[in-house]
């Protein structure tokens, strides 16, 4: 449980929310494939970008970009 708190609060700071531009490149979130909105995704380096709350969950297995896997642990 501690654990969960510390990734999800690390995430939020980590990773900023997406432009209007970047959704409308792509706004489907392919992790659980509904539509993303700017306050409720957020955007990794690789441009990539996801729900916060289905990057939360994929997270919690591993650190990678579900789209490029890109590897983002060294953050
Ligand atoms: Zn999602
Ligand atoms: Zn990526």
């Amino acid at each position: 449980m501690i654990q969960f708190i510390k990734i999800t609060k690390s995430l939020k700071s980590e990773f900023p929310s997406p432009t209007q531009e970047d959704l409308d490149h792509d706004n489907i979130c392919i992790i659980c494939r509904e539509e993303m909105t700017i306050s409720n995704s957020c955007k990794l380096p690789c441009t990539h970008c996801f729900h916060r709350v289905c990057l939360r969950r994929w997270f919690k297995q591993k650190r990678k970009c579900p789209t490029c896997d890109l590897d983002l642990m060294d953050k």
